[in-house]
């Protein structure tokens, strides 16, 4: 039973049963792309690992067509030489990854939750209490249609970054608190962007520009939590000026941004992944900053692995399956969550000792190929133990 049919929630469901496995999702929002909430505006950077995901899962045909190959990343840091560039050429790929606004994929993932035969989907609907038994639990849910009580062999909290699961199990978490607010939105480039996608460091947080297509890129601009209002009630001209500062002129003048959205930024990470008969996956389990672009790509490998392990056992959710599934997400995980606070901790500390090493550290990234091999696999999404299904396929 998954509790939540947000991004990975859905993915899960999807991979359950084309493997054959009957589950049930409850989800609190209803079943269109507009009252989802995190089927939204932002735009998602999906690894290249994700991509082969969703299309073993049968998503990727639904979504193919609104997506926008990423053929080239570059990352600065504002007011220090180097930089790291990576190429899907030189790593043999068409592509390192693609792009696709969240509601395209939500939109996907719906079409093809359509086409489940095994699955039970209970939206509008939303888990409230929780009671133990021997061999799993007796999840209280209220619908439309009044209370239901189910019995599961195994509950998995895919409920997102505060998760009532992972409250119910008693499962601590470690939070941290940017005290940052992430601004996202569209704009035109005056250069075409030929698929390149930038990551830009500075003092007062990162900036990241996405390919899009039509021309359009995807802006993630972060700024202190303190000036994010300030940054809300600019007007269009006065906010393309602050964001062109910030980013630079590598794609010419930026026009037309489209309607901002706010996020506020926090870590939250769950202490374990895994309870007697449960589990958590996605943002439940981690949530992480936006900016390194891997919240979906972890979550999705959190699901695919999970599935993958599902498929395996004669009985989900025994305690030797759901140790070897914590064994098998702990590298991943551990070291994309490292990661990407890590990148954001350093690259953005203004301390101006750090500039030197910093600018080492990218030219190393850039130039010896054994570190850009390893930049490149992880930027793609493969990583620790991956689930079969994000592999390449061979034709
Ligand atoms: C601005 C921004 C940009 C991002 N960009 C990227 C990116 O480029 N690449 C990337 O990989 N990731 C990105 N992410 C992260 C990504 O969006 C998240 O990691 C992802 O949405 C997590 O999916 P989830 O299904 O775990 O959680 P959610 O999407 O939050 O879904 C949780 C679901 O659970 C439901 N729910 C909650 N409680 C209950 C209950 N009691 N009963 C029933 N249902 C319940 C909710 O309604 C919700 O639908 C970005 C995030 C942000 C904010």
């Amino acid at each position: 039973m998954i509790i939540g049919g947000g991004l990975v929630g859905a993915s899960l469901a999807i991979a359950l049963d084309a493997a054959g496995i009957d589950a049930v999702m409850v989800e609190a929002a209803p079943p269109r792309v507009g009252d989802q909430p995190s089927y939204d505006e932002r735009n998602l950077a999906l690894a290249r690992a994700t991509v082969n995901g969703l299309d073993a899962i049968g998503v990727w045909k639904h979504a193919a067509a609104q997506a926008t190959p990423i053929r080239h990343i570059h990352v600065t840091r504002a007011g220090e030489f180097g930089s790291v560039q990576l190429d899907a050429r030189r790593h043999g790929v068409d592509a390192l990854g693609w792009t696709l606004p969240a509601r395209e994929l939500g939109a996907a993932l719906l079409r093809r939750l359509d086409e489940c035969t095994r699955l039970r989907r209970l939206a509008p609907a939303r888990l409230t209490r929780l009671e133990p038994l021997a061999a799993g639990w007796r999840a209280h849910v209220e619908t439309v249609d009044g209370p239901l009580s189910i019995d599961t062999p195994l509950l998995v909290g895919a409920d997102g970054t505060t998760s009532f699961v992972r409250e119910q199990l008693g499962i601590a978490n470690e939070r941290y608190d940017y005290g940052q607010t992430l601004f996202v939105c569209t704009v035109t480039p005056e250069r075409d962007h030929a698929g390149r996608a930038y990551e830009r460091f500075a003092d007062s947080g990162p900036v990241a520009v996405l390919p899009l297509a039509g021309r359009r890129c995807g802006l993630v601009l972060t700024v202190p939590r303190e000036e994010a209002d300030a940054v809300a009630a600019l007007d269009d001209a006065a906010f393309i000026t602050m964001a062109q500062e910030r980013f630079g002129w590598r794609l010419g003048r930026l026009s037309r941004p489209g309607k901002r959205h706010p996020y506020p930024i926090q870590r939250v990470a769950a202490e374990a992944l895994v309870a007697a008969r449960a589990v958590l996956v996605g943002n439940a389990a981690q949530t992480i900053h936006p900016i390194g672009a891997q919240g979906f790509n972890l979550g999705l490998r959190d699901a695919l692995t999970l599935a993958e392990l599902a498929a395996e056992t004669a009985d989900p959710g025994d305690e030797a399956m759901l140790a070897r599934y914590a064994e098998r997400r702990a590298a991943d995980r551990e070291g994309t969550m490292a990661m990407s606070h890590g990148l954001i901790q350093l690259a953005c500390l203004p301390q101006p000792l750090l500039a030197p090493l910093r600018s080492l550290a990218m030219l190393a990234f850039d130039r010896v190929p054994p570190l850009q091999r390893l930049l490149a696999r992880r930027g793609m999404g493969f990583r620790g133990e991956p689930p079969r299904a994000v592999l390449e396929r061979l034709p």
